[in-house]
């Protein structure tokens, strides 16, 4: 289902652009007491910058980008978004290019997305992977320690790295940059004045989330990091087993089943249809205040109707 309607305690909601499913969510929200927030593309803007790239060889950086950018250029993940916009501008400064040539990238075969995990393809007879490290472990890939050392160094930088693998060889590592959302901090800052406990729940490496977390005002303890797309919603189960009201906010397809899962699921109105499907609330602007506004809204309206 989608959204069915405004949130329009005070005439507000609509101007707000909070989308609600039914009046049920007002009674909801007044007793949420926690709120999950994911990281990217909720607290951040999930618009990222591809920084660095480090070959292992035999491929060089480009060649590695540019494998990589192809399979990620069927992917809608803001990784994958990124990866594929760095590779198609490197390929556009070749000569003769037109700035609007996606046929710059080469075509991808068999394509497959794991959620929170990475993406994997065929691009020019060669198999090629792009993910979390611990996923292309999964898949049997085995970074050597010097290629571990590489990671370390971009995490501890505060990058998220994504490790690239061709035929089965760790080929690359690139790193990305996110930047916390103007309004994050005071959204944060006002979702405790309301009583909530924030937590801060990412797939991405500790490193990155510590960042973020102390750049809004998250307590360390409350920082769940290197989170599946089923550890969400187990993160969610968790709190609900000991007597948290969890309200939860997210954007993407890895957030769905755990905005399904907490007592309010919000979205971002930029997020995936699956995260607005799955969850109770959309936020029509991407800023985390207005999580808060939604929150301190719908409880004033439910103060007036009682
Ligand atoms: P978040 O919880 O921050 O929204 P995800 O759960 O979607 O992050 O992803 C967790 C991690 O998995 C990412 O930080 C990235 O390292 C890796 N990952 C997910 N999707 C992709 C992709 N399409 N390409 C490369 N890496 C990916
Ligand atoms: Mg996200």
């Amino acid at each position: 289902a989608t959204p069915v309607g405004l949130l329009t305690g005070s005439g507000r909601g609509a101007q707000l652009g909070i989308l609600i499913k039914g009046p049920q969510v007002l009674e909801d929200t007044r007793t949420v007491d926690t709120i999950l927030l994911d990281k990217t593309g909720t607290v951040t803007t999930g618009v990222l910058a591809v920084g660095s790239t480090t070959a292992f060889g035999p491929f060089d950086e480009q060649q590695v980008l540019r494998l990589a950018g192809a399979v990620e250029a069927a992917s809608e993940h803001p990784v994958a978004r990124a990866i594929a916009a760095a590779a198609k501008e490197a390929a556009h400064a070749g000569p003769g290019s037109a700035a609007d040539d996606d046929s710059r990238l080469p075509n991808v075969d068999g394509f497959r997305s794991a959620p929170g995990g990475g993406v994997t393809g065929t691009v020019e007879g060669r198999l090629v992977l792009a993910g979390r490290s611990g996923w292309l472990r999964d898949n049997g890939i085995e970074p050597s320690p010097a290629q571990l050392e590489a990671l370390a160094e971009a995490e501890a930088a505060g990058a998220t790295a994504v490790w690239v693998a061709v035929d089965g060889v760790p080929a690359g590592i690139i790193s990305l940059r996110d930047t916390v959302k103007e309004g994050s901090a005071a959204a944060v800052a006002r979702l405790k004045d309301l009583g909530l406990r924030p937590i801060l729940l990412t797939g991405d490496n500790a490193a990155v989330a510590a960042q973020v977390a102390a750049a809004v005002g998250i307590p360390p303890a409350d920082v769940y990091a290197g989170v599946l797309p089923e550890g969400k919603v187990e993160a969610v189960r968790r709190l609900q087993a000991a007597g948290a009201t969890v309200a939860m906010a997210g954007d993407g397809v890895n957030d769905a089943a755990a905005l399904a899962q907490a007592d309010l699921g919000i979205a971002m109105g930029s997020g995936t249809d699956v995260a607005i499907e799955a969850a109770d609330l959309t936020v029509m602007g991407n800023d985390l205040a207005q999580v808060a506004q939604a929150i301190e809204l719908s409880r004033r309206t439910l103060a007036t109707i009682k």
